[in-house]
């Protein structure tokens, strides 16, 4: 596994690999791997010849008031939970090379980005959709592979890969929990024990809407209105936003039909968490989850475990 830092190598590198005709797995990520990215990871391996990872805390999706200087950061022991998987390499570039003085250009996502997390933090998507523009262009991968995790992230870039007429599949890999239900985050780093108790909230005012679902209901409001009551029986979390959206989209559903995706954000103490389930019959499991929220017929956007690179 080769530790790449600078752009030119991580160019020459997929110029190599592609001139073999191998294909080329990316899993962008910004470090502090947890077994959620190791899913993400996993199914790239199994899906390509080679398999790049990068690692990059990216600031131009941070706010002025976010977490961008305390964000957990430890590249060795990134390095060391990858080793096993035999990937090519790690892109791991400096902010200074990714961004160099006098950088003024960035994409501007449109209607997607602008609910949700893009009301509450001005401008994030416009990060997120710029530097997976650069790390798409630097890398050249064949299947880029991205988490349920940040839902409204995954439809904004499924945006800029078909508006861009990029030249990537995009894979989404479902939620890992915690066994408890919490989802796996690089930023349950921050939470205490007790902090930790009442973010289990989330996950079960999802299930909560998605019992609601199975029971028959299609009206968003009543199941916003279960997901918020769940939401408040834990003093210490501040709700941000509970809602169902339509998925690719992300706009309220006339009624909620099954493929429908529950999103929910809240504060405890200073971490954001963030949590979202899609709505599905009872015993559904989450790739065919997955693929109810997104077909992949006539899109780039694929779920299922399926060759790569052809
Ligand atoms: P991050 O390092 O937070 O930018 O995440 C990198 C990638 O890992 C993103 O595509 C996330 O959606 C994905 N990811 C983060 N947490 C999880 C999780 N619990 N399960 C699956 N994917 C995840």
């Amino acid at each position: 596994m080769r530790l790449i830092r600078s752009l030119d190598e991580v160019r020459r590198f997929s110029h190599q690999v592609r001139g073999q005709g191998r294909s080329l797995g990316l899993v962008p990520t910004m470090g502090a791997l947890h077994e959620g990215h190791l899913s993400l990871v996993r199914k790239a391996r199994n899906e390509c010849v080679s398999v790049v990872v990068s690692i990059f805390v990216n600031p131009t999706q941070f706010g002025p008031r976010e977490d961008l200087s305390r964000y957990p950061r430890n590249l060795e022991r990134d390095l060391g939970l990858l080793t096993p998987f035999k990937i090519d390499a790690v892109f791991a570039p400096d902010a200074g090379a990714m961004y160099l003085s006098g950088f003024d250009t960035f994409v501007d996502p449109g209607a997607v980005a602008q609910p949700l997390e893009g009301a509450l933090r001005p401008g994030h998507f416009r990060g997120v959709a710029t530097v997976v523009l650069k790390l798409l262009n630097l890398v050249q991968p064949s299947v880029a592979y991205f988490g349920q995790k940040d839902f409204q992230q995954a439809m904004v870039i499924r945006r800029l890969i078909e508006d861009f007429n990029l030249d990537v599949r995009l894979a989404l890999c479902p939620i890992v929990r915690e066994p408890d239900g919490l989802a796996m985050s690089s930023r349950n780093a921050y939470l205490s024990a007790e902090e930790r108790v009442a973010a289990l909230a989330l996950f079960r005012a999802l299930q909560r809407a998605d019992a609601a679902f199975c029971r028959a209901e299609t009206r968003t409001e009543a199941m916003v209105d279960e997901m918020k009551s769940v939401i408040a029986s834990e003093p210490s979390l501040r709700l941000d936003y509970a809602v169902v959206s339509e998925a690719q989209t992300l706009a309220p559903p006339a009624v909620v039909t099954a493929g429908a995706v529950a999103l929910i954000a809240a504060r405890v103490g200073s971490t954001r968490l963030l949590d979202n389930l899609i709505m599905a019959p009872q015993g559904t499991n989450d790739e065919d989850r997955l693929r109810l929220a997104l077909p992949a017929r006539n899109s780039k956007l694929e779920t299922r475990n399926s060759e790569a690179g052809s």
